[in-house]
């Protein structure tokens, strides 16, 4: 039996990579001292990884930017913007890596970053490979070698880790018509020879080629390109030991394809598909030499591995194949994971009870060690012990007064089919608002936040610290916020906010407040580049012990003979964008949330707060990576928005905000949401994404983006009205609204205030042509 990892966090245990590499680009070291950041923090993880007894260690899982980027390095898929920083400007490799990400803006050059989206179902982003008809491709980066051979000085014999063709290929995009990116396999896998020759060359024996792909639902041609990559490789390479690895998903009805092929061993997601390990025990495989790479830690959620259970499912393979045939992994790489929880030292952030039930990156080597050692016997002594600490942990955690909250359980239990509708339809809810609200045509509004300057960043900072009293906190962000008011009166926006000046970030912020979430000190994961997030962990049943924005909201409702809009965040994103327990499905945890959250919409709406946003952005990300499993998801997905949105009366009206392209495939579903009025984004597609609005003669009002907030840039009325111009072709008047694309949060006051000057003045133009 051997122990593998998949891949280990490369952000360093304090972010060490993040704060080089934006010293690094903003001047202020120099590039040997960022190649050095990098050189230590793999020499850290190897090191971690050695020490905790890990076979098979990973290399080529480290990056300074994100490893699909470093693959059409590799490969020399340089598109021919970069051509002329390759070959005029004479980039470095580092330097034209960091180009392709971030873009390039430098002594008369101007060139675009790389696409970015993200990877699966994670919230981690990968820059988006670009084809075009017959692309040719050269060996540029060795990157993968110089770290096999970093690692062999370090007395590691490492594993490289490389990205398979076939899903390399299917992460990208043709940026020309005529072709589709899987024919160019051909051009393609030359170059994976090349290198694998290098490769073992230098003495490689084990190479893990990661094709997530197999985690969706492939094509024929799609499965016959991964038939022949691998016989290829392995006709080349026939002492070469493969490891095939997917995840996040079952292999499904890409199973039979996996089985066949001439891979030495094949890895299991069983956090995600447990089942599959009893359909391939069920096969010819058992008959086979191959063998099995059993993911049992999760490397996507923090709770500490049940052994006992783990133990069962090890206990099973054996008895069908062999202890030998055999290895334990996490379930996929460990760059979803935070670094290390030994660096959770505040009890009062992270209690010690909570805290024994978890388990970050470091740990997780751990458990897959003292795993194998139970499943064989070694280190008896020690792993027993083990084994016990970890059975206490779990079972505390099973009966734990903190998780546990009747009142919440029995609260779900109630719910009816009444409490997830609105007391009547859109139609007759639409006039009783109207006459209320009392808003022209093309009501103009913004999407919640208003810039958050560094000054008020500092006053949070300070508050944190104790450095400010809740008084002079309040007072400062009272003052902010009348501003904001007086402001938005000023230039005649119809619909105010009050800014979201009290807040962090739109998840944490309830987190913080609800009952049922804890947070780390220092559980960053990386998000894209240097972007880290430090996601909420919601441990238990989620209540509301008290309001949470009710206080700001009347606030600044109070400033005002406008009507402000409260703004909350939905169930489904505050449960997107968390650790999730693992002990009760993701649904019951978000109807819990909902649950939350009406109360908060319900106590606005005593408050005298007329509208009420529940944004909703990540709805869309949380869809399953088979389609097979998208109408389970959103049935209760939407279900959970309605049940947070439908305490109200009918003159209250209802907003929703997403910022996301295609709602082609969903758009039934977000009908469905059945929000009196959805804003979303719209303007970098020039209105086209108000297709599928169209087509579906989408009966709510909405409210179509029409400035790209994600840039300083601040367009002009005209531009402004030709967009809206589009979406009055498309959808009635009657049922439009005037919005940025999403919040103002991360803008300048300057380009802020001139922007939306412009918006209600193309808001006034198009009232007038009415
Ligand atoms: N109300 C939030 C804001 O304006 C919405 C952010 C989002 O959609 N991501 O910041
Ligand atoms: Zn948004």
């Amino acid at each position: 039996m051997q122990t593998h990892n998949l891949g280990y966090p490369r952000i360093g245990s304090q972010r060490e990579l993040k704060k080089a590499s934006e010293q690094y680009w903003s001047g202020k070291i120099p590039v040997q001292q960022l190649l050095q950041t990098g050189s230590t923090i793999r020499q850290q993880n190897w090191q971690i990884q050695k020490n905790a007894g890990i076979d098979l260690i990973p290399c080529n899982d480290f990056s300074f930017y994100d490893q699909v980027l470093d693959t059409s390095l590799m490969v020399g898929a340089i598109p021919g913007r970069y051509q002329s920083l390759l070959h005029e400007k004479k980039l470095s490799e580092i330097d034209l890596l960091f180009a392709m990400a971030r873009g390039y803006q430098k002594d008369d050059y101007d060139v675009t970053a790389m696409e970015m989206t993200k990877w699966f179902d994670t919230n981690y982003h990968y820059l988006v490979p670009e084809f075009v008809v017959n692309q040719k491709f050269t060996l540029y980066s060795t990157k993968v070698l110089n770290e096999f051979l970093e690692a062999k000085e370090y007395g590691i014999n490492a594993k490289p880790v490389l990205l398979g063709p076939v899903s390399y290929l299917l992460l990208g995009k043709e940026k020309e018509a005529g072709f589709h990116r899987i024919s160019l396999i051909e051009n393609l896998l030359p170059i994976y020879f090349e290198i694998l020759n290098k490769l073992v060359e230098v003495g490689v024996n084990y190479v893990q080629f990661d094709e997530p792909c197999l985690s969706l639902n492939l094509n024929k041609f799609e499965q016959e390109a991964i038939s022949t990559t691998y016989q290829e490789i392995s006709n080349r390479f026939p002492d070469l030991h493969i490891i095939l690895a997917s995840y996040f998903e079952c292999y499904g009805q890409n199973l039979q394809t996996v089985l066949n092929l001439p891979v030495q061993t094949l890895h299991l997601d069983l956090v995600r598909c447990p089942a599959q390990l009893d359909d391939i025990l069920q096969t010819d495989f058992v008959r086979s030499k191959n063998k099995l790479s059993l993911g049992l830690v999760d490397g996507r959620n923090i709770w500490k591995n049940d052994f006992q259970q783990s133990l069962s499912i090890i206990n099973k393979a054996i008895e069908k194949i062999g202890a030998d045939r055999i290895w334990i992994a996490p379930s996929c790489s460990l760059i979803h994971s935070p670094c290390d929880l030994d660096l959770e030292t505040n009890d009062t952030v992270l209690t010690p009870e909570i805290k024994q039930w978890l388990s970050f990156a470091k740990q997780k080597i751990d458990e897959v060690v003292i795993l194998k050692q139970l499943a064989i016997g070694e280190n008896p002594t020690i792993a027993n012990l083990k084994f016990n600490e970890n059975k206490i942990a779990n079972e505390s955690r099973k009966t734990s007064l903190l998780i546990h909250n009747e009142k919440v359980k029995e609260r779900v239990v109630s719910i009816s089919e009444k409490d997830a509708q609105r007391i009547n339809d859109f139609s007759i809810r639409k006039t009783k608002q109207h006459e209320v609200l009392q808003l022209p045509i093309f009501p103009t509004t913004t999407i919640g936040s208003f810039p958050q300057t560094a000054e008020v960043r500092t006053w949070r900072a300070k508050f944190k610290k104790g450095e400010l009293s809740q008084e002079q906190y309040d007072a400062l962000i009272a003052k902010e916020t009348t501003e904001a008011i007086k402001w938005q009166e000023e230039i005649g926006l119809d619909v105010l906010v009050h800014g979201e000046f009290e807040r962090n970030d739109m998840v944490e912020y309830f987190g913080e407040q609800l009952d049922g979430f804890t947070f780390s000190k220092n559980g960053w994961v990386q998000s894209y580049g240097s972007r880290c997030v430090k996601p909420p962990i919601i441990y238990g049943d989620v209540s509301r012990p008290l309001p949470m924005t009710v206080k700001w909201t009347s606030y600044a409702q109070s400033l005002t003979k406008k009507w402000v809009k409260g703004m909350l965040t939905g169930p489904v994103t505050i449960l997107q964008w968390s650790f999730v327990r693992n002990d009760q499905p993701r649904s019951e945890t978000c109807t819990q949330i909902a649950l939350a959250i009406r109360d908060e919409v319900v106590d606005l709406e005593k408050e005298g707060i007329k509208i009420i946003q529940i944004d909703e952005p990540a709805i869309r990300e949380g869809l399953p990576l088979r389609d097979e499993n998208w109408q389970e998801y959103l049935r209760w997905a939407v279900r959970a928005f309605r049940i947070s949105a439908s305490g109200v009366k009918n003159d209250t009206q209802i907003h929703t905000h997403m910022c996301y392209s295609e709602f082609n495939d969903i758009i039934q579903n977000i009908a469905d949401m059945d929000a009196d009025v959805i804003t979303i984004e719209c303007s970098r597609s020039q209105m086209d994404l108000l297709d599928a609005f169209a087509k579906f003669k989408y009966p709510n009002e909405i409210g179509p983006g029409v400035y790209d907030i994600h840039s300083p840039r601040v367009p002009s009325k005209d531009e402004m009205i030709t967009l809206m111009e589009k979406a009055k072709g498309v959808l009635p008047s009657e049922n439009l609204w005037v919005n940025p694309d999403c919040g103002l949060k991360t803008r300048g006051w300057d380009e802020t205030k001139l922007a939306l000057i412009e918006m209600v003045n193309a808001a006034k133009a198009l009232r007038l042509s009415q």
